[in-house]
């Protein structure tokens, strides 16, 4: 290989040589290495210049700093082009190919590998629903959509029966202390207690409680203690009850992260009631824009993104005697980053006591990061599961997960459990639940009563709660969920578990800097957490709507951490803003790939968020006070050179809510989308029409009816308004002052360009657009109001990966605004 090496470099020597035509010729990888190498000397040149040159010579302070940062630049391109022979590994799921474009066929293949029929495989897609809408957008719906429709077979009380999908039994999940029974009280006595009381004998009931002792006494014995559970032992809800009455609220805080808003609210509002206290008084929570706690609050329940932001104010987090990182496992990016932060606080804070628990078994790894901490297994209990698989593969597993629910639903009687649906998101889920209810009238009244509840992160919170309802007698409970149910909600009453196999992954291409987000297969590591949901009360079944075959062989083991498949943008900026300048070797439990690192800081030198030292300039601390994205905070930042700030808060606050403003109800699409698109008269652009969405409603003085009128979710545009007022307080604070430039749009564009001169693309021949950075090939979402109109230069919000990969929130651009705006990111070429 040492010769193919040689030969490569030859060939790339050659190549630079020839001329462009014939750069095809050459493996890009190659090509790359060779650059890279290039690169490398004159970096290794540069440094050993410096170095001599400084040699016995004081150095300044300032010269220092600049030495140790190219050294750390040194290292981190030397790290990639170690890396560069295994670069697409860290790409997961595997969708793009070398060239940085996306990977059609290699993306289904991901997903449809697992189906051995080829025909299967071609009629399996996990993105129908998305595909539906978009074609439909694009006018195409009668031509393709039959096949797929799910109304006309639906309609008999036969289809159950007909349409049953074969199963086979593989194995049974065997059940661990199964013998410890919670204690089941009889009803009269249940109902004679109060709910306090009621709560106070279910707590007694957990598997946690045999070990409350124990666990206080490992929590004083130990500075650093990795817990370990199954899901629903009670350890997001009891230990930081256990550790208040053990007193050790008396001397600050106990904070508790979850990777989930939805988790936090929710765990944090059964805990108040557990303890018999209001919410956001003893118990509160706080997650992104919305912080429900006061100066009583010993228990304090977040998201753990926000304890990352607390490091900023709080740096030694003084006001904590306890921080619990639940849900280690979930390994999310801001957990990983706590980690680091956490262990090292611990080392000059011996009175902090660290908590780290997880539901896997694996926790020899946190053990041995934590300096051989020990770990505390509670004895799980799990009753037996039974595992099905189907026959063969299916071809569609919205329609398939609907049909297996049914059929359960119709054979098994009601009183015996509830069922519960792994789903990828809140389209999915709002689809799954139409067609459950639609089916369910062709049934007619011979059935038992089917009660919906769906549970996902955008759920309002008044309807959050009826998943956690008993069911009553003689009806049955079907929950779609998202990922939460994996681990960080249990709903006690499952007896049925059916799993599609699929979730919504973040997957980020570090050569292109283009993060996307994508429907793939979970992990086997997943898919048994999942089947476990089952076997809580009593013995339990899991239906998997893939094979056996496909488990054995197409399922990756774990989960890859998100630090390896994601931006690095925000955490490079927040670990910046705290001090901490080593990037290098910050001490991660698993290091991000040294690409994305770069990219991060290339990124956010380009927003002038750090000057070429990579030290964070006046600009960059300004962003950091924002709890966005760096271009959506730069964007906010630079609205104050063109006077247009109180504009730029509400397209911020509007993009911040998501995807949920427009609503489409199936009967009236077209009322919907005429509504809609009167917010684009004149073709103003995606950006500008939320703007107007938001200022129109606050001229109604914030109705409710309008909303209704045009089509607009009431509850989305509250958490805008919401989210608005915070960035208002936040602006105050880095002294940016609320100007009003309303009628300028052309200010306003040019403030969002400032932030997302990075996003920019220009319109092809073919009706698709090229990403100007970094060619990659990118299409309009045909829900943006341009996507008749293709402007010829276009900045976008973000990318979305479904059949194509899409940019949504689009706005115009003039090229000479990225040359005016951003003249050391792009050049005009003559
Ligand atoms: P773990 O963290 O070990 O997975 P939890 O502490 O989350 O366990 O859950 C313990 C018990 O509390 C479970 O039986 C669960 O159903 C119940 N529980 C948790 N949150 C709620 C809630 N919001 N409403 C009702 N019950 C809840
Ligand atoms: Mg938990």
């Amino acid at each position: 290989t040492r010769k193919e090496e040689e030969e490569a470099i030859r060939r790339a020597d050659a190549l630079e040589q020839d001329d462009i035509g014939s750069l095809r010729k050459v493996s890009r990888r190659e090509y790359l290495k060779k650059r890279e190498q290039k690169k490398l000397e004159e970096l290794r040149d540069d440094l050993e210049d410096e170095q001599y040159l400084f040699e016995g010579v004081k150095l300044t302070e300032a010269e220092e700093r600049e030495l140790r940062y190219k050294k750390e630049i040194y290292e981190l391109v030397k790290k990639r082009s170690e890396d560069t022979g295994d670069m697409d590994e860290y790409r997961i799921p595997d969708a793009y190919d070398l060239e940085g474009g996306v990977n059609q066929e290699k993306r289904f293949s991901v997903a449809s590998q697992r189906y051995r029929d080829p025909d299967a495989a071609e009629k399996m897609n996990p993105f129908a629903e998305q595909e539906a809408w978009e074609e439909h957008q694009i006018g195409k719906a009668n031509l393709k959509f039959g096949s797929k429709d799910r109304r006309s077979r639906s309609d008999d009380y036969q289809f159950v029966f007909e349409d049953q999908i074969e199963f086979i039994k593989a194995a049974v999940m065997d059940g661990v202390n199964v013998d410890q029974d919670p204690s089941t009280d009889s009803i009269e006595k249940t109902m004679a207690k109060s709910v306090f009381e009621k709560l106070q004998e279910d707590r007694k009931t957990l598997p946690m409680y045999p070990y409350r002792d124990d666990l206080l006494q490992a929590v004083n014995d130990h500075q650093v203690l990795v817990i370990v559970g199954e899901t629903g032992s009670g350890k997001t809800t009891q230990i930081p009850q256990y550790l208040h009455e053990a007193g050790y609220t008396k001397r600050g805080k106990i904070g508790c992260t979850q990777p989930r808003r939805v988790a936090a609210m929710s765990v944090a509002a059964r805990v108040s009631q557990e303890m018999g206290v209001k919410l956001g008084h003893e118990v509160g929570y706080s997650i992104r824009f919305e912080d429900c706690t006061s100066e009583k609050t010993i228990l304090k329940y977040m998201t753990d993104g926000m304890l990352l932001r607390e490091f900023l104010g709080e740096p030694d987090l003084a006001s904590y005697s306890v921080i619990m990182v639940d849900e280690a496992h979930e390994r999310t990016l801001s957990t990983d980053i706590l980690f680091g932060l956490v262990k090292d606080i611990s080392r000059f804070r011996p009175d902090l006591k660290l908590l780290i628990s997880s539901a896997t078994l694996d926790a020899e790894k946190f053990s041995d990061y934590f300096d051989c901490a020990p770990i505390f297994k509670i004895p799980g209990r799990r009753f037996p599961v039974e595992i099905h698989y189907t026959k063969a593969p299916e071809a569609d597993y919205l329609d398939a997960a609907v049909v297996t629910a049914l059929q359960i639903h119709v054979t098994q009687p009601p009183g015996d459990g509830d069922i519960l649906i792994f789903l990828t998101g809140q389209e999915e889920i709002e689809t799954a639940e139409e067609i459950i209810k639609h089916r369910i009238k062709g049934l007619g009244t011979k059935i038992a009563e089917l009660i919906i509840c769906p549970i996902y992160a955008n759920l309002p919170t008044e309807l959050q709660a009826k998943i956690f309802e008993p069911t009553p007698e003689g009806a049955r409970k079907v929950v779609l969920a998202t990922n939460i149910a994996e681990t960080s909600l249990t709903i006690d009453g499952i007896k049925y578990v059916i799993d599609p196999g699929f979730s919504k992954m973040k997957s980020y291409n570090p050569r292109t800097g283009m993060e996307s987000l994508l429907v793939a297969p979970i992990s086997k590591a997943s898919a048994n957490q999942r089947a476990g949901r089952s076997g809580r009360t009593g013995p339990g079944k899991c239906f998997r709507l893939y094979t056996a075959y496909n488990y054995m062989n197409d399922l990756e083991d774990n989960t890859v951490p998100e630090i390896q498949r994601t931006n690095l943008a925000n955490v490079v900026l927040s670990l910046k803003s705290l001090g901490i300048h080593d990037l290098l070797n910050f001490d991660f439990m698993d290091p991000p790939p040294a690409e994305a690192l770069l990219k991060a800081l290339e990124l956010l030198f380009a927003l002038s968020a750090l000057n070429k030292l990579g030290e964070l300039t006046k600009v960059g601390r300004r962003m950091a006070e924002f709890p966005l994205d760096p271009m959506l905070s730069k964007m906010i930042v630079a609205s104050d050179k063109y006077k247009c700030s109180d504009e730029i808060i509400s397209i911020a606050a509007m993009l911040s809510v998501g995807n949920s403003i427009f609503y489409r109800p199936k009967d009236k699409q077209v009322h919907a989308d005429n509504a809609r698109m009167n917010f684009h008269v004149g073709n103003v652009g995606d950006h500008i029409a939320l703007l107007k969405v938001y200022s129109s409603w606050r001229e109604t003085n914030f109705s409710t009816q309008w909303c209704y009128e045009n089509y607009i979710q009431v509850r989305s545009m509250k958490r805008a308004r919401d989210i608005r007022d915070q960035l208002e307080g936040l602006l105050e604070r880095v002294e940016i002052e609320l100007t009003s430039n309303d009628n300028d749009y052309e200010a306003i564009k040019k403030a969002i360009t400032s932030g997302f001169f990075p996003h920019s693309a220009k319109l092809q021949k073919n009706g698709s657009y090229r990403t100007i950075k970094h060619p990659q090939t990118v299409n309009v979402h045909p829900s943006s109001g341009l996507a008749q109109v293709l402007p010829r230069w276009v900045v976008y919000h973000e990318l979305v990966l479904t059949t194509k990969e899409y940019m949504r929130q689009v706005t115009e651009l003039k090229p000479d605004w990225l040359v005016e705006i951003a003249p050391h990111y792009y050049q005009l070429k003559d």
